[in-house]
């Protein structure tokens, strides 16, 4: 359900806006993007039939714009045709584009009033916090800027460009390390069981990767895949995982048919075609079967091509490989995308999961998402359970899969060795 359209009366309660969303977003622990919004064409409207019609339009622009967005995002009109979006809990700068284009479309198609059929067109700027800028002012001005170029450029919206920066020391040396680090095989693959919740025993597990730099200490995951993004060192990374993951999985493999290992793949190499040959070349030397593999993409990542991603999607499934939309719930897909996808598992977001117990929204928008995956015969695996409720919760609700701190934190694969079988999860499936 779309939240309230609130007014915003000027810059000061703009900014005292963004402070609280800064500390909802636990000072950089989440992204979150603010849009700066201009509806264009309501000037002529007003000049031309009046301002009645223009207020009814701005009124039905507004019922639109509520529809596009999600009920965690906040959206405010500020002065005349401007209004202001706050769109929390990203994953990155795509979803916040995908919202964007959605309100975009959302304004062209024609609004009937008094016998005119009228369409209207916004502009837009979007910036990211923390990622463009660390506090309220600069934050606005960053959306400014985007919006300035979009404006220049003809565009409907135009993101922060970051090119516009030159890089920190700090993240030239980390890109200069990582190369060698990739090249040393210095990445390591860390572990998280997956459990089956009808059997109660471990399915299989995900591979998340683990960096430790020589000069910061260990680098978080979501830092440095984003670093090998901008800087042209993900594909060898994936080539890397891939291979890794699928060499130790192997070792798992033998000891039960049904064991499966799940890569992560981000949006940079899912539009490059080499990926798939890189993959299927990676299951021909390590000999897993196609169906032990599961790759995990996350919703945005699949929208950010749609077209591609459906190519190369299709080809890795046609081959019996499992894909799976991670993240789930966060991103702005629609159904009628969904169900064209060729994927066969839904992983319901953390965001979700965690609170599940204490918040009654989230727990319904968990139980809708089973009953939605199953209807379109996909399979659900929930992640993020940290207690035995939810475990026991989820399981009710026919959830198919679980993961998450409480079953077993992600852990290095000499230490997975050891908790397969000595877990009362793990020992059935290894016997
Ligand atoms: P993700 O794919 O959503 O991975 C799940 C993240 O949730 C992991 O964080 C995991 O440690 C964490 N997690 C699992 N269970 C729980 C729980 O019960 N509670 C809480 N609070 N968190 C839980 P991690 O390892 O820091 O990875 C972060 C992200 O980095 C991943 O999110 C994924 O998007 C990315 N990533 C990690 N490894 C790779 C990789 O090899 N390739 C790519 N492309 N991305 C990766
Ligand atoms: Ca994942
Ligand atoms: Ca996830």
């Amino acid at each position: 359900m779309p939240g309230k359209l609130q007014s915003l009366p000027d810059r000061a309660r703009l900014l005292d806006e963004l402070d609280e969303c800064i500390a909802r977003s636990g000072h950089g622990a989440e992204l979150f993007a603010l849009i700066l919004l201009k509806l264009r064409g309501l000037g002529t409207i007003n000049g031309e039939l009046g301002n009645e019609v223009g207020d009814l339009v701005l009124d039905e622009f507004s019922n639109r714009l509520m529809e596009c967005l999600r009920p965690s995002d906040l959206a405010f009109r500020t002065t005349g045709a401007k209004f202001v979006v706050l769109v929390p809990s990203l994953v990155g700068a795509g979803q916040a584009e995908l919202a964007i284009k959605k309100i975009s479309q959302a304004a062209k198609q024609s609004v009937d009033v008094n016998g005119h059929s009228l369409k209207l067109n916004v502009t837009a700027g979007l910036a990211v916090y923390p990622e463009h800028a660390q506090d309220p002012q600069r934050l606005i001005y960053c959306a400014e800027t985007a919006m300035s170029s979009a404006k220049s450029l003809a565009k409907a919206f135009a993101v922060y460009s970051k090119k516009q920066i030159t890089k920190t020391l700090s993240v030239l040396s980390l890109e200069t390390e990582l190369e060698k680090a990739i090249d040393n095989g210095d990445i390591e693959l860390h572990y998280q069981p997956k459990i089956n919740l009808k059997s109660q025993q471990v399915s299989g597990v995900e591979s998340l990767a683990r960096w430790k730099s020589k000069a910061h200490g260990a680098v978080r995951p979501d830092v440095f895949i984003e670093i090998a993004e901008r800087s042209g060192l993900i594909l060898p990374l994936t080539l890397l995982t891939v291979n890794v993951a699928l060499r130790q999985s192997r070792e798992l493999q033998g000891w039960s048919r049904e064991f499966s290992v799940a890569i992560n793949l981000s949006a940079a190499v899912l539009n490059d075609p080499e990926v798939c040959e890189l993959i299927k070349r990676a299951l021909g030397i390590w000999g897993n079967e196609p169906g032990q593999l599961t790759l995990e993409i996350t919703e945005s990542a699949m929208m950010e091509d749609p077209r591609k991603s459906l190519k190369i999607l299709t080809s890795l499934r046609s081959e019996g490989i499992n894909i799976s939309i991670d993240d789930f719930g966060t991103g702005y897909s629609s159904l009628s995308y969904l169900k064209r996808l060729p994927v066969n598992e839904l992983k319901i977001d953390k965001s979700f999961v965690l609170n599940m117990m204490q918040d009654e929204g989230d727990a319904k928008i968990v139980k809708s998402v089973i009953d939605l995956a199953h209807n379109f015969d996909l399979a659900v695996v929930a992640e993020g359970i940290e207690n035995q409720e939810s475990l026991d919760q989820l399981a009710e609700m026919g959830c198919n899969f679980a993961q998450g701190f409480y079953i077993a934190r992600p852990m290095p694969f000499e230490d997975l060795k050891k908790w397969l079988s000595s877990s009362s999860w793990g020992k059935q499936t290894i016997a």
